[in-house]
């Protein structure tokens, strides 16, 4: 089958064309497309060619299985399902600037660290650039549709974050290609300066993609002052040292001119006592760069602890005294299990336990 969302409208055309179709009707499908629509919703398409084209092409890959909505603060779980019987999740938030979505980028992931619940069996399988575009499409879909919306006002994801499960960077030529698709004007366009992108330090991963003209914000997972504390907690500290995975984020400055965001997740014991703070102000100075810092969400499985908002203070307090511009990132979802992979593990858990 072949997957129509991941391919630009030019990239349809030519489709189209090998189809023995005429060109406007690259136009029709790519525009029902972005909206969401399946096969059968194209009306303005004779019946009998939406069957012929539904047997072999396939418009919607990802759709959405279950949703939960915060009673706290509006944000939105998804679970969405792959063709394949795979399942992924995406969060949407809800923020004064507009909504942003964040996607998975793998089913799974492969970097194992140590207090990830998205890691746990591995990593199943890279993600198409056609089904992350997927996710934002269906995540539009939903706030279309969304009750107790203003009617008028056209709801769509404005920012994009690949922050759920996955290492994007791991997946490369699918993430760079979903990012370009971005700019398609017909299709569902996204600023790229509204995109971040996170990773855990793959260095010439990092390298190349600040080769590519793509504005995106780079985030790192640093997770520690230091490579005997990171090693602990991330495996990918073992490949690539701290001072590499730095080297690369000044280059990705230097190229883009964008700041980098440190995300940093205290844990209990392991990277949260002043005097981490003082040593991860000393590496980080002079470097344009912002750090967040978020108490890790304890996931039951690895054993592992956040922190009291008291030490967050006193961390956030010793940056500041530093001049390292630095916040703490603000909870969503707290009540509808927001963090990354557990939504999935919980639903797969409950498949086996029936
Ligand atoms: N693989 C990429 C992106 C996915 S994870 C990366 O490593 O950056 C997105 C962010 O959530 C990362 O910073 C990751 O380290 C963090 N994260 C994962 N599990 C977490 C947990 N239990 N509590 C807090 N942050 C977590």
């Amino acid at each position: 089958m072949t997957e129509l969302t991941g391919m630009t409208l030019a990239e349809v055309k030519a489709w189209c064309g090998e189809q023995g179709l005429p060109g406007f009707r690259a136009g029709q499908i790519f525009g029902w497309m972005h909206r969401g629509a399946d096969w059968e919703e194209m009306t303005n398409l004779p019946k009998a060619l939406r069957e012929k084209l539904s047997a072999e092409a396939v418009v919607q890959p990802v759709r959405i299985l279950q949703q939960r909505r915060s009673a706290i603060d509006d944000t939105v779980k998804f679970l969405f399902g792959l063709r394949d019987g795979n399942c992924v999740e995406g969060v949407l938030m809800r923020y004064h600037h507009g909504d942003t979505l964040c996607i998975s980028t793998q089913v799974g992931c492969r970097m194992g660290c140590a207090f990830c619940a998205s890691t746990l069996e591995g990593c199943v399988r890279n993600l198409t650039a056609g089904e992350m575009l997927g996710e934002i499409i269906a995540a539009n879909r939903y706030l279309s549709q969304e009750e107790g919306g203003d009617p008028d006002e056209k709801k769509r994801v404005h920012n994009v974050v690949l922050m759920g499960s996955g290492e994007p960077l791991d997946n490369y030529d699918e993430v760079v290609r979903f990012l370009r698709l971005l700019r398609e004007e017909e299709g569902t366009p996204i600023s790229l300066r509204g995109v971040s992108l996170s990773t855990c330090g793959l260095v010439p991963r990092m390298r190349r993609f600040a080769e590519e003209g793509l504005p995106v914000t780079l985030c790192v997972s640093l997770h520690a002052p230091n490579d005997r504390i990171r090693r602990q907690l991330m495996p990918i500290a073992n490949t690539y040292p701290m001072e590499d995975v730095l080297d690369a984020c000044r280059y990705y400055i230097g190229k883009t001119g964008r700041r980098v965001i440190f995300e940093y997740a205290m844990t209990e014991g392991f990277n949260s006592s002043e005097r981490d703070a003082e040593e991860l102000a000393h590496v980080l100075r002079g470097m344009q760069c912002h750090v967040n810092l978020i108490p890790l969400n304890s996931v039951p499985e690895r054993g592992l602890q956040g922190v009291s908002e008291e030490t967050v203070r006193r961390f956030l307090r010793v940056l500041e005294a530093r001049h390292i511009s630095a916040t703490r990132r603000r909870e969503m979802g707290d009540d509808i299990e927001g963090a990354c992979g557990q939504l999935r593990r919980r639903t797969i858990q409950q498949q086996m336990d029936t």
